[in-house]
């Protein structure tokens, strides 16, 4: 048995339709039927398999496929980052402590 090679290589230059693609868990609302993903990432509101854009469920084949987990924050949401530009934190009862750097923080309280 044989198969064909396929090279996972990006182009030079990269082709006009060369944009980043998010992975992830999708499910659809059809068929509860639950696959892992890829889709160009498209920023705004329609990013494919949010709401505004569902895609196509590979199983039942209806376009009512949406990503199961958000993949990041939305557009215009503020993100915290570390002075070591990390953004993903350890959250304790106390602080935030950074696995970058080890820097502990205390998140500023906003509601005053
Ligand atoms: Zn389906
Ligand atoms: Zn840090």
């Amino acid at each position: 048995m044989s198969a064909e090679i396929i090279p996972f290589k990006r182009p030079e230059p990269p082709a006009e339709d060369d944009v980043p693609h998010l992975e992830g868990a999708f499910f659809c609302m059809a068929c509860d039927h639950e696959w892992q993903g890829v889709a160009p990432h498209q920023p705004g509101p329609l990013q494919f398999g949010s709401p505004n854009n569902p895609v196509q469920c590979p199983s039942c084949k209806a376009h009512r496929g949406y990503i199961k987990f958000d993949f990041m924050p939305a557009e215009d949401e503020l993100v915290w980052s570390c002075d070591c530009k990390n953004q993903l934190f350890v959250l304790t009862t106390t602080h935030i402590h950074c696995p970058c750097c080890g820097l502990k923080q205390v998140f500023p309280d906003f509601s005053k």
